[in-house]
């Protein structure tokens, strides 16, 4: 008898929800509008009361707060290659140019000792990564960035629902001059199928932040309305504001969950497979993802093959970014960030998401053992 195929992630989507998205396409106001203003404050309401603005996508959140901090042609901004592309396209989408700082072997998150080493006078901002929802230092990461007048950009768009030291990520950090960049792509720990949400430090920030999500346009009581700023296109759907808002009340129980099962894995994979296991940051993480590297010699290919086999998904989250032709173009070299190219190539991300059954995790441990035995 051969079980279901258990993949790496899953939404979780309730009933009320889909009826919730129903009742958005018969009301006769389909994009953005009252379901977006409502999803925005919810957000705020867990950042602390901070202004938030919703977005059709995390890599637009970036790109409009790397332009709300006035980064652009001739800038440097310091970030990871260990993330998702997205976050170094967006600054060369504006024009800057991205400087990389390699990673902690033991967080994977940006080495904050290497930083000050890395910046030049060009340097305008940082963009740090919550790595699978595990929080970087906020209090040294402020400290570093208020000491050399970087602006900060968090990208915490695998990171909603953690926190640090208590506080959770997406509230003001340092003196609260950052952004934070939230995702809600399909696979992230809440979804909107796609979207995203930008945490901003002000009213200023966050009107121009309204122009450049939608056209530059600026409106005005009496009807009328001017440009005065090239925006883009940017703005989130009713429709999609309605899934976040039905995926709100249950953020909590999700990040409960996800934990539940991150203890399991730890409780439950052999130690003699010699599997470097993330940190177990129990008061901080979210536990977006569940990432083991793999031994040394490992062919990661041939074990990802082996599990599908099985009928588990595995997924690669991510490697090295400097590694793609694109930057490889621009002229980052192999060899340039060893800690997070080692990482790059031994990572995998396990199944993890809300839905799964304490069952599954034994599954995917023994899953583990016999494909590890079948490609070593
Ligand atoms: C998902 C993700 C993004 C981009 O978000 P999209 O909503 O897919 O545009 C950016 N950075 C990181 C670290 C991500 O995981």
């Amino acid at each position: 008898m051969s079980e279901a195929f258990l993949p790496f992630t899953r939404p979780s989507i309730d009933e009320e929800t889909i009826a919730a998205v129903a009742d958005v396409l018969r009301s006769g106001w389909i994009t953005s509008g009252p379901k977006v203003q409502a999803f925005e404050a919810a957000l705020s309401a867990l950042c602390g009361g901070r202004r938030v603005r919703a977005f059709n996508s995390g890599t637009a959140t970036l790109e409009v707060a790397l332009r709300l901090a006035k980064v652009g042609a001739g800038d440097t901004v310091i970030t990871t290659p260990l993330t998702w592309v997205a976050t170094a396209n967006v600054i060369l989408e504006v024009g800057a140019t991205p400087i990389l700082v390699d990673v902690d072997p033991v967080t994977r998150n940006i080495d904050l000792d290497r930083i000050e080493a890395a910046m030049l006078p060009t340097t305008k901002a940082i963009i740090p990564v919550d790595l699978a929802g595990l929080p970087v230092d906020r209090d040294r990461l402020y400290a570093l960035a208020d000491r050399r007048g970087l602006r900060v950009i968090e990208d915490a768009a695998q990171s909603l629902g953690a926190s640090w030291n208590g506080q959770p990520i997406g509230s003001a950090f340092g003196q609260g001059r950052g952004f934070v960049s939230f995702s809600f792509h399909a696979n992230k720990n809440l979804t909107t199928t796609e979207g995203g949400a930008l945490v901003l430090p002000d009213d200023i920030d966050a009107g121009l932040c309204e122009r450049l999500r939608l056209q530059g346009v600026k409106r005005f009581p009496d009807g009328g309305m001017d440009v005065d700023v090239l925006g883009g296109k940017f703005n989130l759907t009713d429709v999609a504001a309605a899934i976040g808002l039905g995926q709100l009340p249950h953020l909590a129980a999700f990040t409960a969950r996800r934990r539940d099962l991150a203890r399991a894995y730890f409780a439950t994979i052999d130690p003699a497979l010699g599997l470097p296991l993330p940190p177990a940051d129990f008061a901080n993480c979210n536990w977006h993802m569940f990432q083991p590297l793999l031994p040394p010699g490992v062919d990661r290919g041939r074990f990802i093959a082996a599990m599908k086999a099985r009928g588990i998904g595995v997924g690669v989250h991510y490697p090295a970014l400097h590694l793609f032709s694109l930057y490889q173009a621009l002229g980052f070299r192999q060899g340039a960030f060893p800690v997070a190219e080692d990482i790059g190539r031994r990572t995998i991300s396990l199944p993890l998401f809300p839905d799964m059954r304490d069952s599954d995790v034994v599954r995917v441990c023994n899953a583990m053992a016999a494909s590890l035995s079948e490609t070593a």
